[in-house]
């Protein structure tokens, strides 16, 4: 029989990464009742890694329940320091210490598991959302009027299945939109950002007895080392147990190979070559990684899609929007997205899939410039903090060394200005009043019977 109530419509999500646990979590504190997640992974094992969480992304988490519990293992960052990587001078110090009372949330870091586990926790406790884990979309077999999928799982035969609305947050690989562009007759190019990123965590117990180590790993400060054509970003995680280093230097190791490859283990030796002209504050935290433990990611982007939806079918996260990170927002993008749609689709006059479509058609419209925005100002960010010797650095210097009276910083992460207009965008609120306006300025897609 037909739903009339949205509510009852059968949602599948594709990947339970920060999207799309997110989005699952979302439609359940919607009202749905008809989640089913599906996840390739055999489980929610998140890469051990830090991540910035901003007021923008807590604000999100704290209406979807799970903020208190990530909350409890967050570090509040008081301050952001850019300094020379050769001399560690300070060339900027950013001052935060009044986030919550600007944004109404603070400004946290956190380790990804503790992020992942506050979501798949809150996701748990809703009846509601089924998870299949070790189990591939491997091919959209139809966008409209419901989606239908192929799912193989990990130890059995492949399968399909239907739904009303198709959900994709599986990443930047994405399969759906791989599908889905080569549907429609366009190309998903991919754009070489000729960069890679070193993770890393370094414990307490190895930093303690160094003074000047200690006084990193005690402090609530984010700290960017910069240098030309590399930075290196860090900031305590789990209760100052854990200093979190996360690298940007040339892709070197990825460069011959195209779309299969996105990791690789790294040598020791290579990666204190990449930062050899790096003070030695940042040597010895270097120094300290155990060898055999080093991994290099490809930091990859798109170029902007054409459009991210299809009939029933929407992509969102790194699936249809995927960043540099030198802004820290692509998993708060992602999750924004997941709350987005749930308000987009709880909100539909009624259930044919022509109406799914066109709300799913305003979801793009509500996301599209606020996220290409902020790709941009990311790849800008790295140009900026990358430059080499030269006049164009010499005036960023210059910037870095004036911010404090004129109110912008040239890493725009830190940058007071950038900060407000992100921090204080409530992508919900503008959800909640701009849905109708954009739904009846949308003619009714055609979607095919
Ligand atoms: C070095 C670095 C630092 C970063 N720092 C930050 C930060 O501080 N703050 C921030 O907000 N963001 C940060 N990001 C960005 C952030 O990690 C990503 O933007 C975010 O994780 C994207 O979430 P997602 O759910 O869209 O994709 P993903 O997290 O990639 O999740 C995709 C999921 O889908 C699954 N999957 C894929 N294909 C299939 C399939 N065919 N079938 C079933 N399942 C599938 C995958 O296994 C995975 O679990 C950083 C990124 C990097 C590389």
């Amino acid at each position: 029989m037909a739903v009339t109530d949205p509510r009852d419509l059968h949602i599948v999500v594709i990947g339970a990464g920060m999207g799309g646990l997110g989005t699952a979590l979302a439609f359940a504190k919607k009202g749905f009742k008809n989640i089913d997640v599906y996840e390739r992974a055999s489980n929610l094992g998140f890469v051990g890694a830090g991540i910035q969480m901003p007021p923008n992304v807590i604000r999100v988490l704290d209406r979807l329940g799970c903020w208190e519990e990530i909350e409890r293992e967050a570090t509040d960052v008081k301050d952001t320091s850019i300094r020379q990587g050769s001399t560690n001078t300070e060339l900027a110090h950013v001052q935060m210490p009044d986030m919550r009372e600007k944004y109404g949330y603070p400004h946290c870091t956190g380790h990804r598991a503790s992020l992942a586990g506050g979501l798949e926790n809150g996701c748990k406790k809703e009846k509601v959302i089924k998870f299949h884990f070790s189990t591939e979309l491997i091919k959209v077999d139809s966008y409209e009027p419901r989606p239908k999928i192929t799912l193989q799982p990990r130890d059995g035969e492949a399968y399909q299945i239907e739904c009303d609305v198709l959900l994709a947050s599986d990443g930047i690989k994405s399969v759906t939109r791989t599908q889905m562009l080569g549907t429609l007759g366009v190309s998903s190019q991919e754009e070489d950002t000729g960069q890679a990123a070193y993770r890393i965590m370094l414990k307490r117990e190895d930093m303690e007895n160094d003074p000047e180590l200690k006084a990193l790993i005690d402090c609530d400060t984010v700290i960017r080392w910069i240098g030309e054509k590399r930075h290196i970003i860090a900031y305590p995680v789990s209760n100052h147990t854990i200093y979190n280093l996360s690298t940007a230097q040339p892709d070197s190791n990825f460069a011959a190979t195209t779309n299969a490859t996105y990791t690789t283990k790294g040598s020791k030796s290579a990666m204190l070559k990449v930062y050899e002209t790096f003070c030695p504050l940042v040597q010895r935290m270097l120094n300290l990684v155990p060898d055999g433990e080093v991994c290099e990611w490809k930091l990859r982007v798109h170029k902007a899609l054409p459009t991210w939806t299809h009939g029933c079918v929407s992509l969102l996260g790194d699936a249809c929007h995927p960043t540099l990170p030198h802004l820290s927002q692509g998993a708060a993008m992602a999750i924004e997205d997941g709350a987005v749609l749930a308000e987009c689709i709880s909100r539909i006059p009624n259930t044919q899939p022509a109406t799914i479509a066109k709300a799913l058609k305003v979801f793009e419209l509500l996301r599209r410039d606020h996220t290409s925005m902020l790709v941009d100002m990311a790849s800008y960010s790295g140009r900026v903090l990358h430059l080499g010797e030269g006049k164009a650095k010499e005036e960023r210097d210059k910037e870095f060394a004036n911010h404090a009276k004129n109110g912008s910083v040239p890493d725009k992460w830190a940058s007071p200005d950038v900060q407000k207009m992100i921090y204080s965008y409530d992508c919900v609120k503008e959800a909640q009043t701009k849905f109708d306006e954009l739904f009846k300025s949308l003619e009714t897609p055609a979607v095919a019977a």
